[in-house]
């Protein structure tokens, strides 16, 4: 029975009430695909291209690029693939983008900033996604990281669609970026939540020293409200909202996200099945319910505690 269990289809992610919510995975490789679709991955949120070239010291050319993004469409041949552009910096250091050294790296000259900086590299690589694009039948999107500003949103998108890319977004991680998503929605096509480095930014805790760890929540009510102020910019300006940080693979968080305004939600594949469960438990109204109950929360772990006991005062 067990086997049959594992064997049986998964169904797409949805709430008690139907509301479909897809469930995505997050990637950083092509061979990370095919586990993914048989863990029930409805598409790609998250494709973190700057996995693929961590170990190079040189620019990747345009034909190299191709030949993996062709690769990844492929493997989802029919379903949504979020790329993401090269996210240079502080914990993912390229040595072609980050070429001086910074005393505070993750509030240096990352991201978009980064790829601003060397705009040709930018250029080649959504010019290989626009390339792999017109050969494969996946849906591509594809997203600028660590955008804080509306003038970044606007450039990127430009760029983004001038070389062929028929989706372009921005993911929204900064602070700067939750507070302006009302503004920064209606110049792109939509937003995905980074809740690792905007807990960072938020709590001002670097997400990679040990000592300051526990500041690393994003059920800290602070970061809630931030993905509430982009839950409803994305309703205003009718784009859609995805979340792509770890937080979405918590499943009760993720139940909050999607009470706060998160229309998908793509996570490591491993946490999809704990994910899709625990969302069939609730419907629309019950989400918002259990975001509002966090929102009024003092810390993290007091949203944790209250929204657990309003989830287990249900069943
Ligand atoms: C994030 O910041 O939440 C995110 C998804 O991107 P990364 O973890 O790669 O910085
Ligand atoms: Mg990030």
């Amino acid at each position: 029975a067990r086997a049959a269990a594992a064997d049986a289809p998964v169904g797409p992610g949805a709430l008690a009430d139907g509301t479909p919510i897809p469930l995505l995975a997050n990637l950083g490789s092509t061979d990370g695909a095919l586990p993914a679709v048989e863990k029930g991955a409805e598409g790609v949120g998250l494709f973190r291209t700057e996995f693929l070239f961590l170990d190079s010291d040189k620019a990747p050319t345009v034909a190299e690029q191709q030949e993996k993004y062709t690769q990844l469409l492929t493997a989802f041949a029919g379903k949504k693939v979020v790329v993401r552009a090269l996210d240079a910096g502080a914990d993912k250091p390229l040595s072609f983008l980050n070429d001086e050294p910074e005393e505070n790296p993750a509030l240096g000259l990352r991201g978009i900033r980064a790829l601003r900086a060397n705009e040709p590299i930018l250029r080649d690589q959504l010019t290989a996604l626009a390339n792999a694009d017109a050969v494969t039948d996946a849906d591509l999107w594809v997203m600028a990281p660590m955008v804080s500003t509306v003038e970044e949103t606007r450039y990127f998108t430009k760029l983004a669609r001038e070389l062929g890319i028929k989706t372009a977004g921005v993911m929204i991680e900064v602070p700067a970026a939750a507070l302006l998503a009302d503004r920064i929605l209606p110049e792109t096509d939509f937003a995905s939540i980074g809740t690792n480095d905007l807990t960072q930014y938020t709590l001002a805790a670097d997400r990679l020293l040990g000592s300051v760890a526990s500041f690393q929540d994003p059920w800290h009510p602070a970061v809630l409200r931030l993905v509430g102020e982009v839950g409803r910019a994305g309703v205003t300006a009718g784009k859609p909202v995805g979340i792509c940080g770890e937080a979405a693979a918590d499943p009760l968080l993720a139940v909050v996200l999607v009470g706060l305004g998160a229309t998908s939600l793509s996570m490591s594949a491993a946490a999809l099945a704990d994910v899709r469960t625990e969302l069939a438990r609730y419907t629309l109204a019950q989400t918002q319910e259990f975001a509002e109950i966090a929102l009024s929360a003092n810390s993290a772990v007091e949203a944790r505690v209250a929204v657990t006991a309003a989830a287990n005062s249900l069943t």
